[in-house]
């Protein structure tokens, strides 16, 4: 016979069930069918870890990026806001052209004006504002406001997870490209977005409409009508 003493719990159990019964009559813990349920699961969900480790290292990611991805994605809401920086001096209509590109990509557009002051604008920034508001301020998904300081600092604190600059030619790419990847490096959050205008206003610059503008030529297809007279306002000799 057996000595083996068995704990109290147990053996109280046991009575209820017959002492000497054997193994068939005490309580599974774990029946049968539950054991292999429980065993499936277990091994699906090895399978499954196996298979994101797999495609983590296919993609180049490690599980620290993807983790700080998420965190990322929670301190930039799903909102998609970008900014379309420049000096607008003035508004013309190839800007008009990338803003309409935008907002039909993003949930809102701030377009943000820069004081530019080494540029030495022929508008001021007051002037510069009010032209925009005059001709789009009333698009529904579309912001104006001043822009001072950096502009990924901007795109932070607006939340924006985008910067939209418009691409006209190749002579455009060059400087274009430096400020997107010095943009990068700054903040790592906010992806650089070219838009490239109609072909017929490729060849069309604020500076062009300026100097057009000073000879006295005719702008009035380069620029909406409140820009047109603004400019003939301001070089009225
Ligand atoms: P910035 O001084 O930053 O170049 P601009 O007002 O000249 O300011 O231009 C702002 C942005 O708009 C730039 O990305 C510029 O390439 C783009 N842009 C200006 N004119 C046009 C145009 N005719 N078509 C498309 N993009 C344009």
């Amino acid at each position: 016979m057996d000595k083996t003493v068995a704990p109290k719990a147990w053996s109280s159990q046991a009575a209820r069930y017959g002492e000497n019964s054997g193994d068939a009559k005490r309580p599974a813990l774990i029946k049968g069918g539950q054991l292999s349920n429980v065993l499936i699961l277990l091994l699906s969900s090895l399978i499954l870890v196996q298979k994101r480790d797999d495609l983590l290292v296919k993609s180049g990611l490690s599980k620290f990026d993807v983790e700080r991805w998420t965190l990322d994605v929670e301190r930039f809401p799903m909102i998609r806001r970008a900014i379309y920086p420049g000096s607008f001096d003035p508004v013309t209509n190839g800007h008009l052209d990338v803003i309409d590109r935008a907002r039909k990509l993003f949930d809102e557009v701030i377009v943000a004006v820069a004081h530019n002051d080494q540029k030495h604008p022929l508008f001021t920034l007051a002037e510069r504002l009010e032209l925009l508001q005059a001709t789009i301020g009333k698009l529904e998904n579309v912001e104006i406001a001043p822009l001072d300081g950096l502009l990924v600092d901007f795109a932070v604190a607006r939340e924006a997870t985008a910067v939209i600059r418009g691409l006209r030619a190749i002579s455009d790419f060059e400087f274009e490209f430096q400020m997107a990847l010095m943009n990068r490096k700054l903040e790592a959050n906010v992806e650089t977005i070219f838009l490239m205008p109609k072909e017929e206003y490729t060849y069309l610059s604020s500076r062009i409409v300026k100097e057009i503008a000073r000879l006295g030529g005719r702008v009035a297809e380069f620029v909406p009508g409140r820009v047109a007279a603004a400019l003939e306002a301001k070089l009225k000799r």
